[in-house]
Formats: structure tokens, C-alpha cells, sequence
């Protein structure tokens, strides 16, 4: 079944992923050329307001265009990145450039919420806030509109820095996010230690929402934990209209998926912004 959803994912975006998947990771040295090169590229998926249909964000998402293989997704060198330092480069260059888009978008009149994924490697890292303030100082890009999202799994319960390291990109009003909530130990514990703002289901359990009672009631009771907590409720994984439509009625304030979009090239997303507004005005 999961083979199936990598099947069709596959459709479209990632015409070159069954060849790069074939081949396995890539290596360091391709990953140290990736960087030096630029070859690194950021595609950007909508977030969508529940209530209304509006726009609230997009998400970015990295692909390494390969000389060789083409296209090559996130699986196959976010783990090998981070067992190195390199994963910091990579963080630094996507925050660098998105925010640059973020600029972009809003001399065409688009004031997005720009969500990017973090590393657990960076929260060890005490200067980490610091940079980030800097940058947004740098392009004078309010705090409020960025978003970090961290997957639950990563986060160490008992690392006293990361901890601090989320508290002052929290206390300056930068948005934190837990994702893939629910596929992690611990994870009420989490909630309870950390500042976070938003909270993401797991696609896993969005996927079969519908259909399996199980995988509902963990959608269900995220849903009303994030409520008692104020916590934002993002869904992802809606990539049908039966999901789209119950998305509202199961407490969604956000929802992201193939049905509205897949992650897009930078080129290609005001366009994208443009047709929905259109669609949904
Ligand atoms: P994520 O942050 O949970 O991102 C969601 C993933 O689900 C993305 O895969 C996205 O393309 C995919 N997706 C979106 N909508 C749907 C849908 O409706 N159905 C299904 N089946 N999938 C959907 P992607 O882009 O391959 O990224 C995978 C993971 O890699 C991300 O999961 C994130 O944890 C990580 N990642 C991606 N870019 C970066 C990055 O720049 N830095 C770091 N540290 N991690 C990254
Ligand atoms: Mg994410
Ligand atoms: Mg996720
Ligand atoms: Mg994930």
C-alpha cells in the first residue's frame, strides 16, 4: 500500500525518482557538490486556510537537481546530510533563498507565511536563533512570517539546548510547528515542553481518515489536544475531495496535499496563486 502512495507521488513531479531510488542514497561527495554547485532548489507547497480557501502559507521543500539522475528527492539525502555537517549548509542556503522569494512574492502584493523544515542538528546549536533574527532583520521580513517546522520524531526530550534554542525564536515571535505529530514516542510530552504554535498531523493517519475508524480517532483527538493547547491544526496528506470536503468538519484550521497542490518550482508558484484565487473567489 505504502509503495502505491510512493507510486503515485511519484506521477508528474518526480519523473527521474524511480532511478534515483534504484541507485539509493546518493553520496556525501555528490551531497558536497550539490551544495558548492547550488545544485540544491526549493519547491514550495500551499497551505490553505479550512474556513475560507485563502491562501495561508506555503511550505519549502528541497530537491537536489542532479546532474545525472535529475530531480532528486528529500529521502534520498536528508539522512546522510544529517549525519554530517552539511545539513547546516543546506538549512542556511534554503532559509537564504526562500526568504528572498518571500520578498518576491510580496512586491507582487502576496503576504505568505513561508514554513520551513529544521533539522534536529540545528537546535543543538545556541547561535542558531541569532542567525535566523539576523537574516529576517537583514531583508526586513517580519518573524511572524516565518514558520519552522520540526518533525516530532527528531526532537530530543532530554536536550536541554534545544529547548532554549526554541524558546528564543519563539519569545521573538518566530511560528514553531511540530510535524508529522503522532508517528513519534512521547509525544504528548513534547507538546508539553515545547513552544509550539501549530501542530501537524501525520499524512499517515489523514490518508485513511475516511474509512478507518482507528486512524480517525487519532486525527480526532490530535485535533482536540492542539484545540486545549491553541494550537494551530494543520492536515496533511489531503489528496481527494472526500478528505478536502471533511477537512473543516474535523477542526482543520490548515490543509495541505495534492488534491489543492503538489510542491511547486518557485517559477511556477504565483501562477499557482493567481488560478486559485480565481478559482475560489
Ligand atoms: P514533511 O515536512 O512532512 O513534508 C511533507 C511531505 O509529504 C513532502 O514530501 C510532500 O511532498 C509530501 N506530500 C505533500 N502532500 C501530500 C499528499 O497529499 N499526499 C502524500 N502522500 N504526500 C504528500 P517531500 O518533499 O519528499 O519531503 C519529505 C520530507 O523531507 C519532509 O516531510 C521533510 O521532513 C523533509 N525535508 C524536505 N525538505 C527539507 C529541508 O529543506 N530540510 C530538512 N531538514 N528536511 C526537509
Ligand atoms: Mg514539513
Ligand atoms: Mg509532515
Ligand atoms: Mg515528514
Amino acid at each position: 500500500e505504502d509503495s502505491v502512495i510512493k507510486l503515485l507521488s511519484s506521477i508528474g513531479e518526480k519523473p527521474k525518482k524511480a532511478e534515483s531510488s534504484k541507485e539509493g542514497p546518493l553520496k556525501i561527495y555528490e551531497l558536497i557538490r550539490g551544495i558548492e554547485k547550488e545544485q540544491f532548489e526549493i519547491f514550495y507547497q500551499p497551505k490553505i486556510n479550512c474556513s475560507d480557501r485563502t491562501i495561508y502559507g506555503v511550505e519549502a521543500l528541497s530537491r537536489l537537481n542532479h546532474p545525472r539522475l535529475g530531480l532528486v528527492f528529500p529521502d534520498q539525502f536528508i539522512d546522510a546530510m544529517e549525519r554530517t555537517s552539511l545539513i547546516n549548509e543546506l538549512t542556511r542556503y534554503i532559509l537564504e533563498k526562500s526568504l528572498e522569494h518571500w520578498k518576491h512574492w510580496h512586491r507582487h502584493g502576496y503576504l505568505l507565511n513561508l514554513a520551513i523544515n529544521i533539522s534536529p542538528k540545528e537546535l543543538n546549536n545556541l547561535d542558531f536563533p541569532e542567525y535566523v533574527l539576523g537574516l529576517l532583520k537583514k531583508k526586513s521580513i517580519p518573524p511572524e512570517f516565518l514558520t519552522l517546522e520540526i518533525t516530532e520524531t527528531a526532537l530530543d526530550l532530554d536536550h536541554a539546548d534545544s529547548l532554549e534554542v526554541l524558546d528564543r525564536l519563539s519569545m521573538h515571535g518566530i511560528q514553531l510547528s511540530i510535524d508529522d505529530f503522532g508517528t513519534g514516542h512521547s509525544s504528548l510530552e513534547r507538546l508539553r515542553i515545547f513552544p509550539f504554535d501549530e501542530l501537524k498531523v501525520d499524512k499517515s493517519f489523514m490518508l485513511h481518515a475516511r474509512e478507518n475508524d482507528s486512524d480517525r480517532a487519532i486525527v480526532e483527538s490530535s485535533v482536540m489536544l492542539a484545540k486545549r493547547l491553541g494550537l494551530k491544526v494543520v492536515f496533511e496528506g489531503i489528496e481527494n475531495s472526500d478528505l478536502y470536503n471533511m477537512s473543516d468538519h474535523l477542526g482543520g484550521d490548515i490543509i495541505q496535499g495534492y488534491y489543492m497542490s503538489r510542491p511547486i518550482p518557485e517559477q511556477d508558484l504565483l501562477k499557482w496563486i493567481e488560478n486559485w484565487i480565481k478559482k475560489n473567489s
